[in-house]
């Protein structure tokens, strides 16, 4: 169960990212057609590190940043059709920079 949650996850990660802002809750059933789909947990995927030049004034050396990827699950009030929302949030920033 989470093996699929995660593949469908990171599948979807471009392309829901750029809808993030989309809040799904009280979406329409696509698979029942005659239910809404309901907010039921989030499931936390992954972290991920990426580096970037420092952003803290230091000539020399990158920033380490950490990025955390989430999967919201929602739940069809009706038929139990369960879909996913992909989204990622830096959730903090190493700095290795030096002079
Ligand atoms: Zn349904
Ligand atoms: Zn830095």
């Amino acid at each position: 169960m989470l093996k699929k949650i995660l593949s469908i996850g990171l599948l979807s990660l471009t392309l829901m990212s750029s809808i993030a802002s989309v809040d799904a809750r009280g979406a329409w059933c696509w698979s029942c057609n005659n239910g809404e789909l309901n907010y039921s947990h989030t499931v936390t995927v992954n972290v991920t590190t990426s580096e970037q030049r420092c952003q803290h004034g230091f000539p020399y050396g990158t920033d380490k940043v950490y990025t955390t990827h989430y999967v919201d699950v929602y739940i069809c009030d009706n038929c139990g059709n369960s879909t996913t929302r992909s989204y990622s949030n830096v959730t903090s920033i190493e700095c290795h920079g030096y002079n």
